[in-house]
C-alpha cells in the first residue's frame, strides 16, 4: 500500500484534523474548496492515530474557516479538531458542533418540498434528529436526507 505523505507546514490558514479516514475529500466538498482555483490544499490519508485508530488531515492554506463553515463539517467530521495558523504558529482551536438545525447549509432533497415551492424564499432549513446514527430531516416536509443528499445539495 502507498502511503501518501504529504504534509507541509502552512503559514497562514487552517489544519483540520482527526477527520475520520477516508472522508477528507468530502470535508473539502463541504468546505466549497474550489479545487480549480490556487488554493493550496495539502491532504494526508489514511495515517495513524491514537484516537480514531485511522484519520485524514487536510491543510488549507490563506483560508481561516469560520463557525458556519464548521456547522457543516460536523456532519461528516464530528471528531474534527481545527488549529487556525497565523504566521506558522497555532493562533486559534475550534471545536466542531454539530448543531440541531442546520440553517441555510443544504436544499432538502425532495422534490415538492414546499421551500421549492414557496411564493417567498424560506430559509433552508434541516433538523438534526440524532447524531449516531446520524438522521437529519427537512423542517418543513419532513423528509429524510442521508448524508450523500446534503452533500450534494450543499448551498
Ligand atoms: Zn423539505
Amino acid at each position: 500500500m502507498t502511503e501518501m505523505r504529504r504534509v507541509t507546514a502552512i503559514r497562514n490558514g487552517t489544519v483540520v484534523d482527526h477527520i475520520p479516514a477516508g472522508h477528507a475529500l468530502q470535508v473539502i466538498q463541504m468546505l466549497r474548496i474550489d479545487m480549480t482555483r490556487t488554493t493550496p490544499v495539502s491532504l494526508v490519508m489514511n495515517v495513524p492515530s491514537d484516537k480514531l485508530g485511522r484519520k485524514d488531515v487536510l491543510k488549507v492554506e490563506d483560508r481561516e474557516l469560520n463557525q458556519e463553515e464548521l456547522d457543516r463539517l460536523a456532519l461528516i467530521a464530528p471528531t474534527a479538531s481545527i488549529a487556525i495558523i497565523r504566521n506558522h504558529a497555532v493562533a486559534e482551536k475550534l471545536k466542531v458542533e454539530l448543531a440541531d438545525d442546520l440553517v441555510n447549509i443544504a436544499n432538502c432533497s425532495f422534490s415538492n418540498c414546499i421551500t421549492k415551492n414557496a411564493r417567498e424564499p424560506l430559509p433552508q432549513r434541516l433538523c438534526v434528529i440524532s447524531r449516531d446514527p446520524l438522521e437529519v430531516r427537512c423542517y418543513y416536509c419532513g423528509s429524510g436526507q442521508d448524508l450523500e443528499e446534503i452533500i450534494e445539495n450543499i448551498i
